[in-house]
C-alpha cells in the first residue's frame, strides 16, 4: 500500500511536509484546481512517519480566546489600505522597528499569491490586504527556522492551517509571534488565473479583493492595469467576488477545517468585526473595524505594543462570534460544489463560471442593503 500522510480531503496543502522529509521525498504538485498537493516519491521515501507526527492535521491544537478586542488604525493610510482595520501592518511595523522579519502574503511576478519574508518596510505594502486564494507556502517554514535560529525575531501571518504547520515545526519558540485570522477558506487557484487572464491580460500592476472606494462593508474587486483606468466592481457584482462568496470553489479540507473553535494555534487571530454596527456601533465609520483576539501572553504584550496606534474597545468572544461564525465554523459545503469542480475538470472559461455560479445580486437587493447600513452609519454617529 503506498504511504499517505494525512487523509486526502483533509490536506490543507500547507506544504510543511516537503520541509519536514529528512530523504527529500516529498515534492509538493498543484492538482488541477491548483490546490497544493504532496507528492511522495516512492524510491525515497523511507517510511520514517517525520511527515506524518508533523503534518498539522494529524494533531490537536487547543487555546481560548483571553482578550476581544474591537480596533482600528488611527492612521487613515493604513486603515484605507488594509481588508479591516490595519491590524496586521502595525505589527509587522513594530516588528520591522525592532530590528525582526515579518513573513506573510504577498504576490509572485504573476499574482499568484505566496507566502514570502521581508525586512524592509517596502516589502509590507504587497503583504497588506486578504488575497482570496490559496497562497503558497512551499518552503516558508524553513525560512522562518533559520531567522529564528539566527536569534531574529519574526511575525508569521497565514491562515489558521499554515500557523498551525509552522508552530509544529518549529515549537513555540520566544522570538516567532504567530498570528491568524478567521478564516472563510482557500478558493482555487485557478479560478483567479481564470478572471485575471481573461479580463485584464498581462499588463496588471495591482490587484486589491477589498478595495474599500464602496466603503469597508461593501468592498469591492479592485485591479489597476498599466495605462488603463482601474476596474472597480462591488462585492454585489464583481463575478470572482460573487465566485468566491458562493463558497463553491474552495479547497475541500475548508469545509471541514481543523484550526477554528478552540483549535486555533495562533498568538493572535484577527478578523473583519462584521457585526460591529450591530454590537457597538460607535466602533464603526465604515472605514473597517477588526476583530482581535488575543490567545496567549506573548500575543497580549505584542498587542499592548501598538495598543497607542489604535482607536479600540474591548469586548466578548461572543459578541464577535455572533456576527463571525467563522470563528468557530467552517463555511459550508454548497449543493453546485460538484458541478464547480466538473467546470474547473472541464477548463471552461472564467466568463462561463460566472455565468453559473457568480450571478450578481439583484438592485432591488444592494440598495436595501446599502440603506439598512446607512441608517446604522447615522445611529453610530449619534451614539458616538
Ligand atoms: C482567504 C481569506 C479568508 C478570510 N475569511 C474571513 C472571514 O470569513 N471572516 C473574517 O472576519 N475575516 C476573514 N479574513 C481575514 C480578514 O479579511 C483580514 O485579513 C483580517 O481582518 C486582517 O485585516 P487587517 O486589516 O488587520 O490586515 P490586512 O492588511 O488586511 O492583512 C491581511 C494579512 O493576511 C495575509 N493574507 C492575505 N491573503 C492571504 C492568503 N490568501 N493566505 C494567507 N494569508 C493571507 C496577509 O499577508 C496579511 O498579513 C480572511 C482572510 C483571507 C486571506
Amino acid at each position: 500500500m503506498s504511504f499517505t500522510i494525512c487523509e486526502y480531503d483533509l490536506c490543507c496543502g500547507c506544504a510543511l511536509c516537503a520541509d519536514v522529509c529528512p530523504h527529500g521525498a516529498i515534492k509538493i504538485t498543484r492538482d488541477v484546481y491548483g490546490f497544493a498537493r504532496p507528492d511522495i516519491d516512492p524510491s525515497l521515501c523511507a517510511k520514517c512517519g517525520a511527515c506524518r507526527a508533523k503534518c498539522p492535521v494529524n494533531g490537536e491544537n487547543e487555546s481560548r480566546a483571553e482578550k476581544v478586542y474591537a480596533a482600528y488604525a488611527k492612521d487613515k493610510e493604513i486603515r484605507r489600505k488594509s481588508s479591516s482595520g490595519g491590524i496586521f501592518r502595525l505589527l509587522a511595523n513594530k516588528t520591522l522597528e525592532d530590528g525582526g522579519a515579518v513573513a506573510a502574503v504577498g504576490y509572485d511576478g504573476d499574482f499568484h499569491a505566496l507566502y514570502k519574508v521581508t525586512d524592509r518596510p517596502e516589502g509590507l505594502d504587497e503583504m497588506m490586504g486578504s488575497k482570496y486564494t490559496e497562497a503558497v507556502s512551499d518552503g516558508i517554514y524553513g525560512k522562518v527556522k533559520t531567522l529564528l535560529d539566527e536569534g531574529g525575531k519574526v511575525l508569521f501571518v497565514g491562515t489558521p492551517c499554515r500557523v498551525a504547520a509552522l508552530k509544529n515545526f518549529v515549537g513555540d519558540r520566544e522570538g516567532l509571534l504567530a498570528v491568524d485570522f478567521l478564516c472563510h477558506g482557500v478558493p482555487s487557484p485557478v479560478l483567479l488565473e481564470k478572471f485575471l487572464s481573461e479580463n485584464f491580460g498581462k499588463d496588471i500592476e495591482r490587484v486589491s479583493f477589498r478595495d474599500k472606494t464602496r466603503g469597508w462593508q461593501e468592498f469591492s474587486m479592485r485591479v489597476d492595469s498599466a495605462g488603463k483606468k482601474p476596474y472597480i466592481n462591488s462585492q454585489y457584482k464583481d463575478p470572482y467576488l460573487r465566485v468566491f462568496l458562493r463558497n463553491a470553489a474552495l479547497r475541500e479540507s475548508c469545509y471541514d477545517c481543523r484550526f477554528k473553535a478552540e483549535h486555533y494555534a495562533s498568538d493572535i487571530t484577527l478578523g473583519d468585526f462584521w457585526g460591529i454596527s450591530s454590537c457597538m456601533p460607535s466602533m464603526n465609520d465604515d472605514g473597517g473595524t477588526s476583530a482581535v483576539v488575543i490567545r496567549s501572553a506573548k500575543g497580549s504584550s505584542a498587542f499592548d505594543e501598538i495598543k497607542d496606534s489604535l482607536v479600540l474597545k474591548e469586548t466578548s468572544e461572543k459578541a464577535l462570534g455572533a456576527s463571525n461564525v467563522a470563528l468557530y465554523k467552517s463555511s459550508q459545503k454548497p449543493a453546485a460544489r460538484g458541478d464547480m469542480l466538473s467546470a474547473l475538470e472541464r477548463g471552461d472559461s472564467f466568463s462561463a463560471i460566472a455565468e453559473k455560479f457568480g450571478r450578481p445580486v439583484p438592485t432591488k437587493a444592494i440598495v436595501s442593503e446599502r440603506l439598512k447600513r446607512s441608517v446604522k452609519k447615522i445611529l453610530g454617529k449619534i451614539k458616538k
